[in-house]
């Protein structure tokens, strides 16, 4: 079952290279069907089959030798291994569906923002919409927003409980980094962050609700200060150089939905471990 979710990972990767190259320069995504960049002659199906094409063809187009990304490949193995790591923990739940489709939408956000510094609405908004859609059916875990029903002095249906978690985690991180970048504004004059970023957290929000939301920002930031400071250290990149925020953010988002109890669970044991050694 999970080679299933493997090979079945690798197909919907390959669309999401459709997407990633297409949405950014606002064109369809069904049509025209995948065409070779350069050269623009229509892709036959042989020469359109996820990993086994990029490799018989040496990542080059059969007609004009233009190479192709290795991005392409690369995206198809990572959503493949996301699908495969979904179906191993949870199997065929509900909520695996869920990890596969957040997983896809970060992973072309990721890569949208790497290579053109773009957030597309059809991930950040449309995954917003998404995430509220599933709130009152795939309950998501009551965090913070529980203070709001005990000040209430009511116990909420679960799916209302879960709705509410959806939309204050929308608001309260959509706010949030949308007050961030207005103060960095005010001090130095230029945008620190994108307004893409801003709708990015609003559909982590809306996804995860407030706790787990704000445990992605954490892990962002780590590894947006681990990535940027290598970058710094190997030289090339300035402190002031614009930053891929929003692919810290989706890498963190990945970690921590698909491996974040057990990222927990280590951070504990180093804690507790730590503090018991004299
Ligand atoms: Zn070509």
């Amino acid at each position: 079952m999970t080679l299933v979710a493997f090979l079945f990972g690798l197909l919907i990767g390959s669309f999401l290279n459709v997407c990633i190259h297409r949405w950014p320069i606002d064109k369809s995504v069904v049509r025209p069907r995948s065409h070779c960049p350069k050269c623009e002659r229509q892709l036959a199906w042989y020469d359109n089959i996820p990993l086994i094409s990029y490799g018989l063809l040496r990542g080059r187009c059969r007609h004009c030798g233009e190479t192709i990304s290795w991005r392409y490949p690369t995206v198809e193995v990572l959503n493949g291994f996301l699908f495969f790591a979904a179906v191993s923990q949870y199997g065929l739940e509900p909520i695996s569906f869920k990890c596969m489709l957040f997983g896809s939408m970060m992973l072309a956000l990721i890569f949208t923002d790497l290579e053109q510094f773009l957030l597309p609405d059809e991930l950040t908004l449309g995954g917003m919409a998404i995430g509220l859609a599933l709130s009152p059916v795939l309950h998501i875990m009551p965090g913070a927003t529980q203070l709001i029903w005990l000040i209430a002095g009511t116990q909420p249906e679960p799916w209302l409980a879960s709705v509410t978690e959806s939309v204050c985690g929308a608001v309260f991180f959509g706010g949030m980094l949308w007050a961030t970048r207005e103060i960095y504004y005010r001090f130095r004059g230029v945008d620190g962050l994108g307004f893409g970023d801003v709708k990015l957290a609003a559909m982590m929000g809306a996804f995860w609700g407030v706790n787990y939301t704000l445990i992605i920002l954490v892990v962002g930031s780590i590894v947006g200060a681990v990535f940027g400071t290598t970058l710094v250290l190997l030289g090339g990149k300035k402190w002031s150089h614009e930053m891929p925020y929003g692919s810290y953010l989706g890498a963190a988002a990945i970690l921590v939905t698909f491996w974040g109890d057990d990222l927990i669970g280590w951070y504990w044991t180093a804690v507790t471990s730590a503090a018991a050694t004299p």
